[in-house]
């Protein structure tokens, strides 16, 4: 009986004391893996890509995945899944400067997949790397009860042109590529019209490259998670602030301001975000880079802040962009 007692009580213990991925959230969860992976915080994990020395140049190396639950809606075709799943890691690859190599690609598929909806899956992996440079090298198929796509990307940059997360010095002008709110049609409306504005994603590969060697950019970063949430990677890493102005952020038209507000934390826009030296402003063209527009948006500061200012309002700008397990 004691013993029973006793299994029970210890019972209880396990599940009170049990914490989930989805109380941590994706942040807290890679922290926790880096204390096994890099204890003596060695590996100056918190780029956008992992860098490999090889003398004069840096091998780029980053890793995508996504799943039928959460990135691909109901009735997505094929062939955007597979350029989709090869932007988002090239996005990365770009927000550093680099020149893309070549891409994995390890893809769990249902048995019953009809066989012309992984070709043209196949056929949107090739056309985006493709247009952006790269080739697909190898990888791996599993069957899975649902689709699950891991890209891996590798890119070359060289040493004094690789852009980081950290970098800025207060006084910096930091500016976007594109505009925001491509997204926000899907979310708004579920519509099957909307898919492909969610996921024809442009990596700014080529952007990336010329801002790499204009000289001039002192931190760079993508949006995958959202502007809210790159900017707080970019104060994080470079122990800076930032003070944006709402009104020279870039939106596409027709939004309501409840909409722009929305589109600040909104995943998934991958654009640009970089900081840029003052005195250099005049090696990034005022015309935008490979027909892509570029806008200052605010600058950075030595306070430990991100604010926004609107009129006379100035708020601070929270991290609530896209987090994983807490399907936010
Ligand atoms: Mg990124």
């Amino acid at each position: 009986m004691f013993a029973r007692l006793t299994n029970y009580l210890s019972s209880i213990h396990i599940i009170q004391s049990m914490t989930i991925l989805g109380d941590m959230g994706e942040k807290q969860a890679i922290l926790k893996l880096m204390e096994t992976f890099d204890p003596d915080g060695q590996m100056l994990i918190g780029d956008d890509c992992a860098m490999v020395d090889l003398g004069k140049e840096y091998l780029l190396a980053t890793t995508d995945m996504i799943n039928q639950r959460t990135h691909i809606p109901e009735g997505t075709r094929g062939w955007l899944i597979g350029w989709y799943v090869t932007a988002i890691n090239l996005s990365d690859i770009a927000s550093m400067g680099g020149f893309p190599l070549g891409m994995l690609f390890a893809l769990g598929l249902p048995s019953d997949m009809d066989i012309d909806f992984l070709d043209d899956i196949s056929k949107g992996i090739d056309d985006c790397c493709k247009a952006h440079g790269a080739r697909v090298l190898g990888g791996d198929t599993k069957e899975n009860d649902t689709i699950s796509i891991t890209g891996t990307a590798l890119g070359l940059v060289g040493k004094n042109d690789i852009m980081k997360r950290s970098g800025a010095k207060p006084g910096d002008i930091v500016f976007l590529t594109g505009e925001l709110g491509s997204q926000l049609g899907w979310y708004k409306t579920k519509a099957e019209l909307d898919i492909e504005s969610l996921l024809r994603v442009q990596p700014r590969v080529r952007e990336g490259q010329m801002l790499a060697q204009s000289g001039a950019v002192t931190s760079c970063i993508d949006l995958s998670d959202g502007l809210s949430t790159s900017v707080h990677h970019l104060k994080r890493s470079g122990k800076i602030g930032f003070e944006l102005d709402m009104e020279s952020i870039p939106f596409i038209g027709g939004l309501s301001d409840e909409d722009r507000q929305k589109c600040l934390h909104l995943g998934g826009e991958f654009e640009l975000l970089f900081t840029a030296d003052p005195n250099k402003l005049g090696s990034i063209p005022s015309t935008g880079l490979a027909g892509t527009k570029v806008t200052p948006i605010g600058r950075v500061v030595d306070d430990n802040i991100v604010h926004i200012s609107s009129g006379s309002q100035h708020i601070t700008l929270e991290d609530k962009g896209y987090e994983h397990f807490r399907g936010r």
